[in-house]
């Protein structure tokens, strides 16, 4: 039996997502393959690298839905182009699509930071970039119980799949959680209006040491940072669901492998 074209797995992802809903200098959709490319099996992916697409060729999948685009206007770093278009020949040569879904995923309705807020069992109840409104990018929400801070980095921890980065966290280890912000991917750029939230945490990932610091300086709102590609990678889930849902003759497999740069995490200054 033949599977539906890529443009018709396209569209779905276009109802559920919006390409609106994307940021200008995103660039999402269909990076590489033909349209009209009948599809049997999807590989899903945060990242596209080379073992991602081994891994595909391997599958036998025909397209990849990737998280993060292949590449971003401001790349222009030699060695990442000459990267990005090893990746474009390779999936090209093989009729691998590359089918890209990110931004439009973060701010959407069962977006990347809703499978997070699910994840840890809390209830979203509105978008970090607009509190009105149940999309934009980050969350905010509830948890069940009241915890002290310390479970709570434990309970990201558990919730997230394994990698190497491990979760670190900023603020009073004692002090009560219950309302949170999350924010799939570097949420760094909310913290001003994290700031303003009547929130105990922020969870999200690729904070650097002197963002969270001027934030620690003037709020009171804990931090947890996490691994960018764990953040995201929960999402995975949820979009190979609404596929199976909508093409049953479709075969959707979540890719473990683990895209963070990072393969080792020792905690330094110990002695033996
Ligand atoms: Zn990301």
């Amino acid at each position: 039996m033949t599977g539906p074209a890529i443009s018709a797995i396209a569209a779905a992802i276009e109802q559920w997502y919006p390409v609106e809903l994307a940021a200008e200098w995103d660039q999402i959709g269909l990076t590489v393959g033909n349209p009209s490319q009948p599809i049997n099996t999807v590989l899903l992916s945060v990242d596209i690298t080379e073992k991602v697409l081994k891994q595909a060729q391997e599958l036998g999948a025909g397209l990849i839905i990737s998280h993060h685009p292949v590449f971003l206007p401001e790349v222009s770093d030699v060695v990442v182009l000459q990267n990005i278009s090893r990746i474009i020949h390779a999936a090209a040569e093989n009729q691998i699509g590359l089918y890209v879904a990110h931004t439009n995923t973060d701010a959407a309705i069962a977006g990347v930071s809703d499978a997070i807020m699910s994840a840890l069992g809390a209830e979203t109840e509105s978008s970090i970039s607009d509190p009105t409104q149940k999309t934009g990018i980050g969350r905010i929400g509830s948890l069940q119980n009241v915890m002290q801070l310390d479970d709570f980095a434990k309970l990201v921890a558990q919730a997230l799949p394994e990698n190497h980065f491990g979760v670190t966290v900023a603020g009073d280890l004692a002090k009560p959680i219950t309302r949170i912000a999350v924010c799939g991917g570097a949420g760094a750029s909310l913290l001003p209006e994290v700031a303003m939230l009547d929130v105990d945490v922020y969870v999200t990932a690729d904070l650097k040491h002197h963002a969270a610091l001027d934030h620690l300086a003037n709020s009171e709102i804990a931090l947890v940072n996490v691994s960018h590609w764990a953040s995201e990678w929960l999402w995975l889930a949820t979009i190979a669901k609404k596929l199976n849902q909508e093409f049953t003759q479709v075969k959707t497999i979540v890719s473990e492998i683990c895209t963070d740069p990072w393969v080792a995490h020792y905690e330094s200054g110990s002695r033996p």
